[in-house]
């Protein structure tokens, strides 16, 4: 059975002290738990290296929330994947929406990045989700899975079988409109199909994901209790206590 995993991505918000406030009561209630979940936090830049020491012998790991695939150079602005592996981070999101439509990033670029992720021993986030214009076009399927092939170009099986996909249709990120369960599923299982046509069982099997868009504690449960979903990318939900630990929690009944 697959682990779920729940990642929060705080995107631009708070500061090192607002982090280390969330991630402190964050601990306070997990450290009672036995956990069925992974969990992970991507906070900005900034506060990584105060997050990984906040969350050190605790059950929570951290997450960047992008980084360039290239290992040093002259790429101003950028952060490469030995400065997050130097600060103790162990996930790196990459090719989220907003870094798409905002700051250029492609499928090619991802595929770099994916490589870079796993050369350093970073698991990967790989989002993919089409617009609503997609989707009612009725291009959803097509859309997601030629990301997924740009996004897999020389990937190994091996690399694919640990990595995590997160289904985000676009139109549901920030907008407190949620997929039903049903049209998550749907894709989520074109997903691992389309994964098991590209490599075999064995990975299709593996390859844990995740599905992205206002998730919260009211609709938690039902989208985790998908079968071809193994988690939950939450953005605006992340940020507020209460509600991330109770997807934590739908997460963990559905791991137990
Ligand atoms: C996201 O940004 O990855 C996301 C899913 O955001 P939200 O949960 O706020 O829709």
């Amino acid at each position: 059975m697959r682990k779920p995993i729940i990642a929060g991505n705080w995107k631009m918000n708070g500061t090192i002290a607002s982090g280390s406030i969330l991630i402190e009561a964050f601990n306070s209630v997990l450290q009672d738990m036995e956990l069925s979940c992974d969990v992970v936090v991507c906070p900005p830049f900034t506060a990584i290296e105060r997050a990984v020491a906040l969350t050190r012998d605790t059950a929570i790991a951290v997450g960047a929330q992008t980084m360039d695939y290239h290992d040093a150079g002259a790429f101003t602005g950028e952060i490469s994947p030995l400065m997050l592996t130097e600060v103790g981070v162990n996930y790196v999101i990459i090719g989220h929406s907003e870094r798409r439509e905002y700051y250029g990033e492609t499928d090619e670029t991802v595929n770099a990045k994916i490589k870079s992720a796993f050369h350093h021993n970073l698991t990967p986030i790989v989002c993919v989700g089409e617009s609503l214009e997609q989707r009612e076009s009725g291009h959803t399927l097509d859309w997601i899975t030629s990301q997924l092939k740009g996004a897999l170009v020389d990937v190994p099986k091996e690399q694919v079988s640990q990595l995590i996909v997160a289904y985000e249709p676009i139109w549901a990120i920030g907008t407190g409109k949620t997929a039903t369960a049903d049209q998550a599923e749907e894709v989520c299982k074109e997903i691992r199909d389309y994964i098991r046509s590209l490599y075999d069982d064995e990975t299709a099997d593996a390859v844990r994901i995740q599905y992205g868009g206002s998730v919260k504690s009211e609709n938690a449960l039902e989208i985790l209790g998908e079968p071809n979903i193994d988690g939950a990318l939450v953005g605006g939900a992340s940020l507020v206590v209460d509600e991330f630990i109770d997807i934590i929690k739908a997460a963990n009944q559905i791991g137990a």
